[in-house]
């Protein structure tokens, strides 16, 4: 598999990418957030088909990849905006599965008017 050989390509390939994936987000100015206009999954987070040989990816994901570098294995992004259409990834951490149940939990929480400690 040379298909992703030289760096010149792969330069290319991910430029082709990022240009794509600018295409399909719409700034928010107000929030900062990138909204995804492209295809979303059942839970509302941004899908990306990357090529036509591979199963769509969490375009958040790849997004953050192209512009910050590897996520560490098995974390995950946390939407610090709390916004799952976003893919700007200013907007992401990454967190543990664990650690990111327990901030959505929090945040469900505090958008309900209950602090996460009488919960
Ligand atoms: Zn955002």
């Amino acid at each position: 598999m040379a298909r992703h050989g030289n760096v010149e390509t792969v330069k290319v390939v991910h430029g082709h990418l990022r240009d794509r994936i600018e295409a399909m987000t719409r700034r928010d100015d107000t929030t900062g957030c990138w909204c995804w206009t492209g295809n979303r999954d059942a839970k509302g987070y941004a899908r990306l088909r990357v090529d036509r040989d591979r199963p769509s990816a969490a375009a958040h994901r790849v997004l953050y990849e192209l512009e910050v570098g590897p996520i560490p294995a098995g974390l995950d992004l946390d939407h610090l905006c709390r916004n799952r259409a976003c893919v700007n990834p200013a907007h992401m951490e990454p967190v543990t599965h664990a650690e990111n149940i327990r901030r959505s939990w929090e945040h469900r929480a505090a958008s309900h008017g209950i602090s996460a400690r009488q919960a």
